[in-house]
């Protein structure tokens, strides 16, 4: 197996993704979850979680790791719709197996629409999760009263005192809004940082929401671009606009070198204990690949099983693109999880963008560049 040391799971660092609900009573048209999942009851129970938390603690133990860190992205579905009861056990229950006097180190960030969550779950953001919320935000992709409501939610989170933090799939109605524009709306919203996704393809919005929505890759590398030079020009009238984490992660990449995007620090729980990541057929069309399940298996089990072996030799192979092979921007784009590239297209690893950001290096401010070296 390919030397995983400093950028894995296998080297102590793990990006615990729960899933362990995938409930969630929005329908957005870039869900890949089908509307039977969403729906489902189906939950791990806090026990089951105990014990795959248990396992993992067990394969840290056995390898002896220096380094321990958990970071609990809870995921989904939408994570509220959980219960808080059930959030708090389980971040009790994550607190004993990976304890602090062990020399783990534990951070839960909860992703959330904010959409019908009731504002008690504020003071468990403060509690469990350093006083921040990240939220998804489509603008009127999911309709002009998701907006309201996002907005209204967002002003009580803040009011709560909450840093929000936003994650956006890039779609074709924040490309109609306009980069300036919507970096003007966020900032004026008092977000602190921002994420900008490329809009993927699934089976679920196969039957037309990828058509009516996605944008090209070329269209996203240029909106990149234009929302990082407001960004730049707001920074520059001392103006406070929410960092852009592609920005930060492409500088950071480029000055440490290195495979960073691998996906080799993750794994997604789902209800049923089995451990996945995004994988892509037909090309570039998106599906969950399971590596086994650790309510039967051990955690080195499904680290070392065939199927996780073979996706990191994709990943790292670059999934064989003819494209990538000789591209230097290899180890620092916006390449996620490895797939195809789309003939006549920017690739998925927003070629346009990294170079725009190249070219621009010079002219960027000196805290940016050394501040992303911390990223
Ligand atoms: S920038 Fe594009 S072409 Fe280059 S390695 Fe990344 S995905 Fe491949």
């Amino acid at each position: 197996m390919m030397n995983l040391e400093s950028f894995s799971i296998e080297s102590g660092y793990f990006v615990f993704t729960m899933m362990p609900s995938l409930r969630c009573s929005l329908n957005c048209p870039h869900c890949y979850l089908s509307k039977e999942q969403r729906r489902s009851k189906d939950i791990l129970s806090v026990e089951n979680l105990g014990r795959a938390c248990g396992k993992v603690a067990d394969y840290y133990r056995m390898r002896g790791l220096k380094q321990k860190t958990i970071v609990c992205y809870w995921y989904g579905g939408e994570p509220t719709e959980m219960g808080q009861e059930y959030f708090e056990s389980a971040v009790v229950t994550i607190g004993d197996a990976f304890p602090a006097r062990d020399g783990y180190t534990v951070k839960h960030t909860v992703l959330s629409s904010l959409i019908n969550v009731d504002p008690s779950w504020h003071a468990l953001f403060h509690k469990h999760c350093g006083g921040e919320i990240q939220t998804s935000f489509d603008w009127t992709m999911r309709g002009a009263g998701y907006v309201r409501h996002w907005e209204r939610s967002v002003r009580g989170a803040r009011l709560d005192g909450l840093r929000v933090s936003t994650i956006s799939v890039v779609n074709r109605e924040i490309l109609e809004f306009g980069p300036e524009q919507v970096l003007d709306y966020l900032t004026d919203h008092g977000v602190a940082e921002t994420s900008w996704l490329p809009f993927m393809w699934n089976e679920q919005n196969d039957s037309g929401a990828y058509t009516r929505f996605a944008p090209t890759m070329r269209a996203y590398s240029e909106f990149m671009s234009r929302l990082t030079r407001h960004w730049l020009k707001l920074r520059a009238t001392g103006a406070n606009p929410p960092e852009i984490g592609q920005m930060r992660f492409i500088l950071a990449q480029q000055a440490k070198g290195g495979l960073a995007n691998i996906a080799g620090q993750t794994l997604f729980l789902l209800p049923n204990g089995d451990f996945v990541l995004p994988d892509y057929r037909n090309g570039c069309q998106e599906f969950m690949q399971p590596f086994g399940n650790i309510l039967s298996q051990d955690f080195a089990d499904v680290l070392s099983s065939p199927a996780r072996r073979a996706y990191l030799r994709k990943q790292v192979l670059r999934n064989g693109n003819a494209d990538c092979g000789g591209c230097e921007h290899g180890g620092h784009c916006l390449m996620e999880f490895w797939k195809e590239n789309r003939n006549g297209d920017d690739c998925f690893g927003a070629k346009g963008y990294v170079e725009w950001l190249q070219a621009e290096r010079d002219r960027l401010p000196g805290d940016v560049l050394n501040q992303s070296r911390l990223y």
